[in-house]
């Protein structure tokens, strides 16, 4: 609990509703018990989530999704919440000054003392995952104070081979992922208590429209134990980036269309 109320205010920044509470609904919800502030951020409505697109059609699904996040994050206690209001599957093709500057100014309003989103690998190797890592971390050291602590989720060993099967067969990640970390890389690492776990099962439990299925399948307990370890990584400095520079996909760096030496590190 002390490691929980040291985060200070939270600043939670993820790419399609769900992620938060997949990734980080332990955390916010024993920062809210622990009396912190946390704010809530979701880069788009996830309205391409569904396998029945002629039953959910994106501005139907969208809605939807939109009440089944208000009702998640009433379970783990957060009452701030953005979006920023991008598609689903494009924010790569956002430009990301344009996504930095909109988080940078979230950050300018809350003050948060930790920001927590996704590494550079965006957890399940999903471009949205990736780019909002990076608008955030690139955010962070534009607007945020030094102090400010910034966790990118993070998947442990242990993990990934506890769960192989289980993850193989809901395809839970782009191939070639996840990226594993080893325990004494991370900054934070909650395993959750079980009253905390099951706040966390029926907050995610309250986006049916991505998770009741899956609970179904798996069944409560093992969906339970799927979802009770949260890790994190302390990042690494992320490069100072301005309003020319963009994402070269190829060489997985930051380039700049302006003067280089002052917008790249
Ligand atoms: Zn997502």
């Amino acid at each position: 609990m002390n490691q929980i109320a040291g985060l200070g205010t939270v600043l939670g920044v993820w790419a399609h509703p769900d992620d938060e509470a997949y990734l980080s609904g332990g955390l916010m919800a024993l920062a809210r018990d622990a009396g912190s502030r946390v704010v809530c951020v979701t880069a788009t409505h996830g309205e391409r989530g569904t396998t029945d697109p002629e039953r959910w059609p994106a501005d139907r699904l969208a809605e939807q999704r939109a009440v089944e996040l208000r009702d998640c994050l009433d379970v783990l206690g957060v009452t701030e919440h953005h979006w920023l209001g991008y598609r689903d599957g494009e924010c790569d093709r956002v430009p990301p000054g344009e996504a930095v500057a909109r988080i940078a100014e979230l950050i300018d309003a809350v003050r948060p003392d930790t920001v927590v989103t996704f590494g550079p690998d965006g957890q399940t190797g999903h471009p949205d995952h990736q780019a909002v890592g990076r608008w955030t971390a690139a955010a962070v050291d534009r607007a945020a104070p030094a102090r400010t602590r910034l966790l990118q989720s993070a998947i442990t060993g242990d993990w990934a081979r506890q769960w192989r099967i289980v993850n193989d067969r809901f395809d839970v990640f782009v191939p070639g992922y996840p990226v594993v970390r080893r325990e004494s890389e991370l900054a934070l690492h909650l395993t959750l208590d079980p009253v905390t776990l099951s706040r966390k099962v029926k907050a995610l439990a309250a986006q049916a429209s991505q998770t009741a299925g899956l609970i179904a399948t798996m069944g409560a307990d093992q969906y339970a134990a799927w979802v009770a370890d949260e890790a994190f990584v302390a990042a690494e400095p992320a490069p100072l980036i301005c309003e020319r520079c963009w994402w070269d996909h190829e060489n997985a760096r930051w380039r700049c269309a302006g003067t280089p030496a002052a917008s790249l590190r």
